[in-house]
């Protein structure tokens, strides 16, 4: 969590009193003197004292199932964001949503304080899998499995990693399947049905690595377990 976040959260501290302990050296980790108030600092690594005090706080991490409607940013004028739906703000105090759904997509949406895991978890060379249902206006056959499994080429020329498409019912007008992804393109799954023709009416993401939505109703949180913590690292 950015070391200035974990100082106002815990310590209540305006933004006036913050550059003052800063720039006076009052804020420091293991005896060190840091002046950065962006720096991230763990929970389990590193001692935080500010004026000689030590301040304890620890990370926070959040499974939502995302409504449609609702954008995954930390803040927007018009439309509401997935952090309006937390309880109160103090919840909300440093989290930030690893990777991003689209307005009208739902689903599993992990939040958390812990900005050097969430940009692990997003790293192109992790590869974490995303599995998403979908629902698309046309009929879905093996030759779209097959493509899927080579990797979609879009409209515009960029390839996808071979990807994983999981037939469920297939009519003229509408079929639905699941879509398992190692990557995180901008509108990808969107644009892969598109390269294949199909529209995408449905989009609903049901698994991030070993996190999966089960149960939780739309517009819910709740706290990750010990044991998808450890599965996530
Ligand atoms: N792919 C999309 O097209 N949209 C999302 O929100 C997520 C994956």
């Amino acid at each position: 969590m950015r070391i200035d976040k974990v100082i106002e959260t815990q310590l209540h501290t305006s933004r006036k009193e913050m550059k003052r302990l800063f720039a006076k050296g009052l804020v420091q980790i293991d005896g060190e003197i840091m002046r950065n108030q962006s720096f991230n600092v763990d929970s389990h690594l590193h001692c935080l004292t500010v004026d000689g005090q030590v301040v304890e706080w620890y990370e926070r991490y959040w499974l939502m199932n995302k409504p449609a409607g609702y954008v995954t940013a930390n803040h927007d004028k018009v439309v509401p964001t997935i952090f309006d739906l937390f309880a109160t703000d103090d919840l909300v105090a440093g989290l930030y949503a690893v990777g991003r759904l689209d307005r009208d997509t739902e689903g599993l949406v992990l939040v958390t304080t812990n900005g050097p895991l969430g940009y692990q978890l997003l790293h192109p060379t992790k590869k974490v899998d995303k599995k998403y249902s979908v629902r698309v206006n046309a009929r879905l056959t093996e030759k779209d499995v097959q493509a899927f499994s080579e990797g979609i080429v879009f409209h515009g020329g960029t390839r996808c990693l071979p990807a994983q498409l999981l037939l469920k019912s297939c009519h003229d007008q509408e079929s639905e399947a699941e879509v398992v992804l190692s990557e995180g393109k901008f509108h990808q799954v969107k644009k892969m049905f598109l390269a294949c023709g199909k529209k995408v009416t449905f989009l609903k993401r049901i698994s991030f690595g070993p996190l999966e939505l089960k149960t939780l109703p739309v517009g819910e949180y709740r706290s990750l377990t010990k044991h998808e913590l450890e599965a996530l690292r």
